[in-house]
């Protein structure tokens, strides 16, 4: 990297006089220090390539965000030589997924230990555990250069090309021109506005509060959901504490609010009459954060000299808890495919429109699953008599191995290039599609054939 110490001036988009403290060059700029950034710089990093992480935060401090770890991202890890550290740290395992439910009734639970992985299991681990881990590690190679108290706020644009960026700190403007800018910079991302892009939005109607309850050691391990009554709720298996999602619809906040806490109290322990005993332990609205559920997607992805992924490209619903794994994914997929271009000092649009090309129908697909998912379910929770039952086909045994291997690997699993060899090719959630509408359409077939031919035998027979 090239810093050149000079004070210049520039005006900012309202006119305003900025004095720019220095010139930094770099080969790659990834702005945004979530799981996408921490894992791109990482992976590019580590083949020689200089990159400049650029975080707008001054630490990694993050509560009730995605602390999910899925299969694919641990093997990943693993194919990076970072598992065993990373596993080291504190993480609680999550293997048993039972779909919400009414507090009685039977539930169909899916099981990820029969998942053909070294790691059959999400492992849960706050997210500024894992992001700290990931930079500390980035921080091995000389190439690695992380900037926290970082905020871009504007692109360097050249001839219809992005070729860096400008950001803020606390000691003033800073000016990084690179080949290639990337935003990782999240569901509100900033690159995306400057870039000039607008997201296709698929709003659910639904938003989440997150809180804590207290875990007893004796309580069923994993993720349970609970129906009824009206509401929903999500219990994810914490360290030493239960997270819940307590589900409303989209936009009514204010009036669960204006409603009081001891409504909230007594909302959750009818939903969930295990918790009625701790409920009380919810003594402010301070416990509660709330969470706007978003969802949505980019027609395009890329510009000359600018690539958007992970919530920045697509911000996934965290009703599937698939933020991470496709924002590591994308990450995994973009280093797999831009670091030779990166290497040879030339990344063209082409080269972008793949990782784009490679990335978006996975993430289609799972965004149009958990949209279906989710209306069933709100509409479920919404209706105090409603209730939810997954379709019973996927209880049938060779159907029941898909639910786990999507929630575990995802659409499309990414693997780490030069390793990918030796990875044992697995069916992904794409095979097990592919081979149940192949196997629907052999059953369909055979069944109109011998009703055609049943039909034949049955027509009358005219003589003359
Ligand atoms: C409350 C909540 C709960 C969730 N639960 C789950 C879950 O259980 N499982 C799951 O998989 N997903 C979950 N998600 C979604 C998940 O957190 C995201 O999908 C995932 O973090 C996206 O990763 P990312 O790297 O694309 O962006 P982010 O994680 O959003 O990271 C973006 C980074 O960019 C930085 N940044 C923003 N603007 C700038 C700027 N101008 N300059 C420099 N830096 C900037 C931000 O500070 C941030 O660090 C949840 C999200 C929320 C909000």
């Amino acid at each position: 990297m090239k810093k050149e110490d000079r004070t210049s001036e520039h005006n900012d988009a309202s006119g305003h006089a900025l004095e720019i403290r220095d010139v930094q060059q770099t080969t790659c700029i990834v702005v945004g220090a979530g799981p996408a950034g921490a894992v791109l710089s990482y992976m590019l990093a580590r083949k020689g390539i200089d990159v400049m992480l650029l975080e707008s935060h001054l630490d990694f401090d993050r509560d009730f965000r995605g602390d999910t770890l899925h299969p694919s991202i641990l093997e990943v890890m693993d194919e990076l030589g970072l598992a065993d550290r990373l596993l080291q740290l504190p993480h609680t395992k999550l293997s048993l997924v039972a779909p919400p439910a009414a507090a009685t009734g039977s539930r169909l639970q899916f099981d990820l230990h029969d998942l053909k992985t070294k790691f059959p299991y999400v492992a849960f681990m706050p997210q500024t555990r894992f992001l700290a881990f990931m930079t500390s590690e980035a921080q091995r190679f000389s190439s690695f250069h992380l900037v926290m108290g970082a905020r871009v706020e504007e692109l360097l644009e050249e001839e219809g090309q992005v070729r860096g960026v400008r950001y803020r700190a606390l000691d003033g403007w800073h000016e990084v021109r690179a080949l290639l800018t990337v935003g990782t910079d999240g569901r509100f991302s900033r690159m995306r506005r400057l870039a000039g892009f607008e997201p296709i939005a698929s709003s659910p109607p639904m938003d989440v509060l997150w809180l804590r309850l207290s875990r007893k050691s004796d309580e069923p391990h994993g993720l349970m959901g609970r129906i009824g009554g009206g509401r929903a709720l999500i219990c994810l298996e914490r360290e030493d504490h239960w997270q819940i999602g307590y589900i409303i619809g989209k936009g009514t906040y204010q009036q669960v609010h204006a409603a009081g806490l001891e409504a909230l109290r007594q909302g959750i322990a009818e939903t969930a009459p295990e918790f009625a005993d701790r409920v009380a332990e919810l003594q402010d609205w301070k416990q509660v954060s709330m969470l706007s559920v978003e969802a949505n997607r980019l027609k395009r992805w890329y510009r000359p000299g600018l690539l958007l992924l992970g919530d920045a490209a697509h911000v996934m619903s965290p009703a599937g808890g698939n933020g991470i794994n496709y924002a590591i994914m994308d990450a995994v997929a973009a280093a797999n495919i831009l670091t030779a271009p990166l290497q040879a000092g030339r990344v063209t649009v082409a080269d972008l429109a793949r990782v784009q090309r490679r990335r978006e129908w996975p993430t289609r697909i799972i965004q149009t699953i958990v949209n279906a998912m989710q209306d069933s379910l709100l509409k479920a929770a919404l209706d105090p008599n409603g209730s939810f039952t997954l379709p019973a086909f996927l209880g049938w045994p060779p159907v029941r191995k898909l639910p786990p291997l999507i929630f575990g690997f995802g659409i499309r699993p990414e693997h780490v290039q030069q390793d990918a060899r030796r990875h044992k090719q697995r069916p992904t959630a794409v095979t097990w599609i592919a081979g149940l509408i192949t196997v629907l359409a052999l059953v369909w077939i055979i069944r109109r054939l011998t009703r055609i031919k049943l039909a034949r035998d049955h027509e009358p027979i005219h003589d003359g």
